[in-house]
């Protein structure tokens, strides 16, 4: 027995999926078509997808963001764990990868549940606080370009309610944001971030090593 997170050996993370995950039929669908894809790294994993649900759930969202969609599958985990009137809004630049995310979503039924945004999500995220949308949505889910993750977290920050969660992905980096001779500019702004989240009291976080690393961030209710 260990007191420190055990490492994962590919039979242990076999053994860990088998016992976590239960993926709707679609999402398996979705997920198997995005293996094939040139960019298939993107898509989140899903024993990660499981926990997002998990918490989707916990906190009864009804109102989700989501910066960065790639083909959906972090998408439609999500809505599928809203309630019927759940929302989510859904940025990306992408026509190409979210058109595979649109049929999927038709397929599921939720379309109607997701509003896509394809623009740099900056923007959609300035126009959500000019509308007056901040602090109404309950969940934010960063996985975009990292360079524009210290951005996206403080637009993200405005727009969730106080006891909502904003969620960011891989921000261990495959490791890389503990390898000081790793000190490219996606590396640095990952890790001037964590550092910043650590810090930053107006949330309460923990970095979840599940996937890539998982920074959950609950805004403070007061
Ligand atoms: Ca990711």
């Amino acid at each position: 027995m260990s007191n420190q997170t055990l490492p994962l050996d590919d039979r242990l993370y076999h053994y860990l999926v088998d016992h976590s995950v239960h993926e709707p039929e679609v999402l398996v669908a979705l997920r198997h078509e995005t293996a094939q894809h040139p960019m298939a790294q993107m898509q989140i994993a899903p024993e990660q997808g499981q926990l997002m649900a998990l918490l989707v759930q916990l906190l009864g969202v009804t109102k989700a963001l989501e910066v960065g969609v790639f083909t959906g599958y972090s998408a439609l985990r999500v809505v599928l764990a809203m309630p019927p009137e759940g929302k989510l809004v859904a940025c990306d630049v992408s026509e190409e990868y979210t058109a595979i995310a649109r049929r999927y979503w038709e397929q599921a039924g939720v379309a109607h549940k997701i509003d896509l945004r394809i623009a740099p999500a900056t923007e959609t995220l300035n126009q959500l606080i000019q509308a007056d949308e901040t602090n109404s949505f309950d969940f934010a889910f960063i996985d975009a370009d990292k360079s524009g993750y210290p951005t996206y977290y403080e637009q993200a920050l405005q727009l969730v309610r106080p006891g909502g969660l904003i969620v960011l992905d891989n921000v261990l980096w495959s490791g890389q944001v503990a390898d000081p001779a790793v000190q490219d500019n996606r590396t640095n702004t990952l890790r001037r971030l964590n550092e910043a989240i650590h810090h930053d009291n107006r949330v309460v976080a923990s970095l979840v090593p599940i996937a890539d690393g998982l920074t959950l961030a609950m805004k403070k209710r007061c």
